[in-house]
């Protein structure tokens, strides 16, 4: 229970749910500051396609926080969306995202890489939305083939035919469009029938236990064959062992993405890691995607 104490202040009387509170306040605060000095990281994981060809990577945002070092996105995430600090951030990270590609474009070994980055909600459902990402595109020159968005089915919350609208209007300039997490949320199907997608992630949860479970593996089969029927490409996600990779491959899926191939690493790093491999012929070159 609450009560008011003066001009907007809230006490708790339970000092768990006060520690909480002033946890997440902290939380905002730090979160402001991060995003005024700049923080954040980008990081970069592989996806692998046919015969383990580097297909491109996935940026995934670090914040390198002043005195706890490196925080993952599932610690932050959620509250730059609901206090709307994703939609500066997200634009910000996705003009450093395109900057890279564009730094990559002048190496032969990574001009073909195209990279995948994360959309949430809150970001899909500003009402400039299409207009920033092309804005971003224009003004880093970047070939919008090169990007592709990855939406769960949380991002897709909003007026179905609004969201469509918007996915085609950036699909008409090349941006692809891939629904992650496939197979977690409620509705992923009717989603399928209704949202111009280019390609599914099956989620991580499936593939963790397909070994062991026979219902996750007949359902990543489900999966890989529905979107070859629905002429969608097929990545698996959190792939970690030869053996989850063997499978999946039995099922006629091709694109994996997962520790195995390489965990997310700086842009320095990727590049180097293709470098090294494809000098070692054991990922032929960037094909591409
Ligand atoms: P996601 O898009 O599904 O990203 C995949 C997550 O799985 C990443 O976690 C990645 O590090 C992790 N992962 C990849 N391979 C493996 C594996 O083999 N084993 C295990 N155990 N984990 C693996 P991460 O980086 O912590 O990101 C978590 C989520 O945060 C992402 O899930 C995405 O939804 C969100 N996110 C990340 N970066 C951004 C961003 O820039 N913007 C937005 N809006 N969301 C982001
Ligand atoms: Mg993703
Ligand atoms: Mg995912
Ligand atoms: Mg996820």
């Amino acid at each position: 229970a609450a009560k008011h104490a003066g001009r907007g202040c809230l006490r708790y009387f339970d000092p768990a749910m006060q520690a909480a509170v002033e946890a997440r306040s902290r939380l905002e605060n730090e979160l402001r500051e991060a995003l005024s000095d700049w923080q954040f990281r980008l990081v970069y994981q592989l996806q692998v396609g046919e015969g383990e060809h580097a297909l491109g990577a996935e940026a995934l945002v670090r914040w390198q926080h002043p005195r706890r070092g490196f925080i993952g996105p599932n610690e932050f995430i959620a509250l730059a969306e609901e206090t709307g600090l994703i939609v500066p951030m997200g634009r910000a990270l996705l003009e450093r995202v395109c900057l890279q590609l564009c730094a990559w474009a002048d190496d032969p070994q990574m001009r073909e890489v195209t990279v995948s980055f994360n959309i949430s909600a809150r970001e899909m459902g500003e009402p400039d939305f299409v207009e920033a990402v092309i804005d971003i595109l224009q003004r880093t020159g970047v070939p919008a083939r090169r990007l592709k968005l990855e939406l769960t089915e949380s991002a897709l919350l909003g007026d179905v035919d609004d969201i469509a609208a918007r996915m085609h209007r950036l699909r008409a300039h090349g941006v692809g469009f891939s629904l992650d997490d496939f197979g977690t949320g409620f509705s992923s199907l009717a989603y399928l029938k209704r949202l111009p997608f280019d390609q599914l992630k099956i989620d991580r949860s499936f593939v963790r236990d397909i070994l062991e479970d026979n219902v996750d593996a007949h359902l990543s089969r489900a999966i890989v064959a529905l979107a070859a029927s629905l002429g969608l490409s097929v990545v698996a996600e959190g792939v970690e062992l030869a053996a989850q990779g063997e499978m999946l491959r039995t099922f006629g899926c091709s694109r994996f993405q997962g520790f195995l191939f390489g965990e997310p690493m700086s842009a320095e790093a990727f590049a180097e890691a293709l470098h090294t491999a494809a000098a070692r012929n054991t990922v032929p070159g960037v094909l591409a995607d």
